[in-house]
């Protein structure tokens, strides 16, 4: 039974409820003010809606969570294997995307599939019968505009064209193209464009949804650190602001399902956070520090052990131990070696929420699970993310284990840092550029981003064997003309750290 209270907007705890999470947090275009409360009821999570600020759409959104007292709207999130219950029997979802059920008992049930038709996107048309895409947080969106109606007694005779007049308003709010709201066809296929809120559109106006999600907030010092670093590469770098654009594309399409599980469950945003966003960001500082400061080997393995050092207590404080880094580590290389070369896995495994405390184990799963559903290509992902964590967790283990001295640790882990550089997708542009972009390009990454001498040398040393033979220049020549090379042909090591 469901519950009677004034915030009747209910998420049914099927696999999905996670995505019908990120869906409603793509409505309310990532607006902090969206949360969940639990029921006593396991099967249902009330959601709460609270605008930070409003729009057309949030306001929309908050008259559903907060408008209707007399019933109560559950949402259930399907995938496109289900079947749904009709007036003529039993139909595939995926000839309806959505449906929503008139009252019964004071209850609302919408049923909607959270999987885009297996990931195919569903399609309507404009004014001009043109396809236009109906993503899973819009069909969610005209579901709920249903139960809306239903709830207030404000139901149309016309239910059809009621609702996407409504969808409308959300899709003129956001800037998407509006639907031809007299004419309902549509079904399974990719729209030539896609409809997304602006705080998820790409181009480097996203914030960073886990890390946010993670930290508790976009102002937190670290996230804000992210930002800047990645803002000034896409302003001052061509390179950098297409590597941005195609990390960010892989990036919103699986980051919203990991904040919104993280919403869901305390107990998998604890483990998250410790095991797997902070090392990230470690690593990231770390590497900051690695390509912006001239610092000597011991200064260098300072800070290594000091970075180690801190996050082991960050994970003490999450109770865990130091072994939750070698967990890590063996998923990653795991999905190296499988998942992430696999085909777009459909659906995902039911969150690990419900529960007071998560392993390691199942909590980096159901993150890597939903790396893994979303659509390739993944490997801007996989080697901004995966790769560099992976480096760093090797170091931490070694450190735990002592297997070597920290300075050798140390040592070994800016060379690995140096060689993931080199690999960088955008690097492998390089062959494609002319001569002068490709000098115009250094410059601007010497001058904001690689601006320790020791690291230009030794990627420089590294670009020239890894791309040397596949330019019709001197690449070499150029990378010192650019004060990336030392003027000496063999490698030098004077204020180098190895
Ligand atoms: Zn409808």
């Amino acid at each position: 039974m469901t519950p009677r209270v004034l915030m009747p907007l209910y998420v049914g705890f099927t696999g999905y409820a996670s995505q019908v999470l990120a869906d409603m947090l793509k409505i309310v275009d990532g607006d902090g003010g969206l949360g969940t409360s639990s029921t006593g009821d396991p099967g249902l999570l009330q959601v709460t809606y609270k605008a930070t600020t409003l729009t057309p759409t949030r306001q929309y959104f908050d008259r559903v969570v907060n408008g209707t007292p007399n019933d109560s709207v559950v949402v259930y999130g399907l995938d496109n294997t289900a079947l749904i219950p009709t007036s003529s029997g039993q139909v595939a979802i995926t000839s309806l995307a959505g449906v929503t059920y008139p009252p019964q008992s004071s209850t609302i049930n919408i049923f909607y599939d959270v999987t885009g038709c297996g990931g195919s996107d569903y399609y309507v048309v404009d004014l001009g019968g043109i396809k236009v895409d109906f993503e899973p947080w819009i069909c969610l969106f005209h579901e709920l505009s249903h139960g809306y109606h239903y709830a207030t007694g404000t139901i149309s005779n016309n239910p059809e064209l009621q609702a996407e007049q409504d969808e409308n308003v959300a899709r003129a709010d956001y800037g998407c193209t509006v639907r031809n709201q007299y004419n309902h066809i549509g079904g399974c296929g990719a729209a030539p464009t896609t409809c997304l809120p602006p705080s998820y559109r790409t181009k480097g106006k996203g914030s960073c949804l886990i890390v946010t999600a993670a930290l508790g907030s976009a102002e937190e010092p670290r996230v804000r650190r992210l930002r800047e670093m990645r803002d000034s590469l896409v302003e001052k770098s061509t390179l950098g602001a297409m590597f941005f654009e195609s990390f960010e594309a892989e990036y919103y399409r699986f980051s919203p399902l990991v904040a919104a599980a993280m919403r869901l469950s305390p107990a998998l945003h604890g483990v998250l956070k410790a095991a797997l966003v902070s090392p990230v960001l470690d690593v990231i500082q770390l590497l900051e520090s690695h390509v912006q400061q001239e610092s000597s080997n011991t200064g260098w393995a300072a800070l290594v052990q000091k970075t180690a050092d801190q996050h082991r207590a960050e994970l003490l404080k999450a109770g865990l131990g130091p072994e939750a880094d070698s967990i890590v580590l063996e998923k990653l290389r795991a999905l190296r070696t499988n998942a992430l070369q696999s085909p777009h896995a459909r659906g995902l495994p039911p969150a690990p929420w419900g529960s007071a405390s998560i392993d390691v184990g199942s909590g980096v799963d159901y993150f890597l699970a939903c790396l893994c559903a979303v659509r390739e290509p993944r490997d801007h992902i996989a080697w901004a993310i995966c790769e560099p964590l992976e480096i760093w967790l090797s170091a931490l283990v070694a450190l735990a284990a002592a297997e070597d001295t920290v300075d050798s640790i140390a040592e070994q882990l800016a060379r690995r840092i140096t060689a993931w550089l080199v690999h960088a997708p955008t690097f492998s542009l390089l062959g494609k550029a002319s001569q002068v972009a490709v000098a115009g390009e250094l410059r601007a990454l010497g001058e904001t981003f690689l601006t320790a001498s020791a690291t230009r040398q030794s990627i420089s040393e590294g670009l020239v064997a890894e791309y040397g033979n596949h330019v019709d220049y001197d690449l070499a020549e150029l990378l010192r003309s650019a004060e990336f090379l030392g003027k000496k042909t063999e490698p030098t090591s004077h204020d180098d750290r190895y």
